[in-house]
């Protein structure tokens, strides 16, 4: 049995849900970590964060790690985002945009769609955008405004969508919008987008405390022709949640490689620092730290790969597991990343120290893709459903 850093770091506490392949993954991921995304440095400002994310969409790709979007291995989409996401969460966001980007083309796309983006997508060549929410439509996607009539055989989009990953910066928008107004969700499509057709105008950056390239997007008088509908029309609300039930799990493995990293910095600390005469790690209190950051983070990597574990198995639908591993894992990261700071004391605060950098990383998976509160009530509904 691994212990101590190796089993933080180790796939040996969920052996029982991988493939010898997925171990072998495992190994070629850390490997790429600690040689290319450990040497570069935290982007300065949001103008270098999207250098930095465009430069680092070819070095994923170059090295491949993009595949699982299209075969549809979620384990090994876990494992990218758990191991990447440990090293630079910047790269995590851009890794999670082109599984959220792809994976409608997997789920839905033609085969003429599918030739002209996922393999491009899949190599890193084109940077795609998600864009779903927007100021008046956030947990309640339904709301949204964005409006697309059709014009001949295409469509016209027009709208408005914000707090959006890559925007400014992608080649491709999937974007949602209202094909038939007053069906709620069953009046929504979805549409891929080129970042240069005209009428999609980059309204600036939304600039979060982490480096991520986020901002708002309008669409003016966007034509785009036919072939711009993913999926049928007005399915699109369901191939946006069956997509983001398929990439939920992944969001709850990058916060455990951000959790996995700042226990492993606790353990470095507690080691060495001393005060009253002994080191950190030999006063009580900070055992039962360590001790309930590391029962919390193995807790949290089971869910998620048991929940990528039914998905690879066959089962069509994971919505209940996807919500469990992705609120649980997301919300154990952010008290083990705080508890990581409380034990470094005020260094841990220090702008650019490790966990402070994770502190400010972590926040926002809570939010992303189906806040924390809304996961719970997926999960009572899912149960209450039965009853
Ligand atoms: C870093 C980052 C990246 C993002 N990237 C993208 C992206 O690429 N594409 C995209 O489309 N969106 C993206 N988003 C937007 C994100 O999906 C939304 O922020 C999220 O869905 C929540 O919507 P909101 O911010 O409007 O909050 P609101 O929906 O206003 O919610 C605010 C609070 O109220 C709670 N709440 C809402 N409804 C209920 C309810 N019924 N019961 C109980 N509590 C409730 C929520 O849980 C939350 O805590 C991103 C957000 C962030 C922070």
């Amino acid at each position: 049995m691994l212990r101590g850093v190796a089993r933080l770091n180790g796939v040996e506490a969920i052996a029982a849900f991988l493939d010898a392949p997925h171990v072998k993954l495992a190994s070629q991921l850390a490997g790429f970590c600690d040689s290319t995304l450990a040497q570069r440095p935290e982007p300065a400002n949001d103008d270098d964060a999207r250098r930095e994310a465009r430069t680092l969409l070819r070095v994923i790709g170059d090295a491949g790690w993009y595949g699982a979007i299209a075969t549809g291995d979620l384990r090994a989409l876990c494992l990218a985002r758990e191991k990447i996401a440990a090293a630079s969460p910047l790269a995590d966001a851009v890794l999670a945009l082109q599984a959220l980007g792809g994976t409608p083309f997997v789920l839905a796309g033609t085969d003429a769609q599918r030739a002209r983006w996922l393999d491009a997508i899949v190599a890193g060549r084109v940077m795609t955008a998600f864009a779903m929410t927007e100021p008046e439509a956030g947990s309640d996607v339904a709301a949204m405004q964005t409006r697309a009539r059709p014009d001949g055989s295409g469509w016209v989009l027009e709208g408005e969508k914000h707090l959006i990953s890559n925007a400014g910066i992608a080649d491709l928008y999937l974007v949602f919008a209202v094909t038939t107004p007053g069906a709620g969700s069953r009046g929504i499509s979805l549409f891929a987008v080129p970042g240069d057709a005209d009428g999609v105008v980059f309204e600036g950056p939304q600039v979060l405390a982490a480096p991520h390239p986020l901002g708002r997007i309008r669409l003016e008088a966007c034509h785009v022709p036919g072939d711009a509908l993913l999926g049928e029309r007005d399915a699109g609300f369901k191939l946006g949640m069956m997509t983001l039930d398929r990439v939920r799990p992944s969001v709850g493995a990058a916060a455990c490689g951000m959790a996995a990293r700042a226990l492993v910095e606790t353990l470095q600390h507690a080691s060495t620092r001393h005060q009253f005469g002994e080191p950190l790690a030999s006063f009580q209190l900070v055992r039962e730290k360590i001790g309930r950051m590391a029962t919390e983070l193995e807790a949290a990597r089971l869910l998620v790969y048991r929940a990528a574990w039914e998905k690879d198995h066959g089962e069509a639908r994971i919505t209940l597991e996807a919500a469990m591993a992705k609120s649980f894992a997301t919300e154990a990261a952010q008290q083990v990343i705080d508890e990581a700071i409380q034990v470094a004391g005020g260094r841990g605060v220090l702008v650019g120290h490790p966990v402070e950098r994770l502190y400010r990383a972590v926040r926002a998976l809570r939010i992303y893709e189906g806040a924390t509160e809304i996961q719970r009530l997926i999960i009572a509904g899912e149960l209450l459903k039965e009853a």
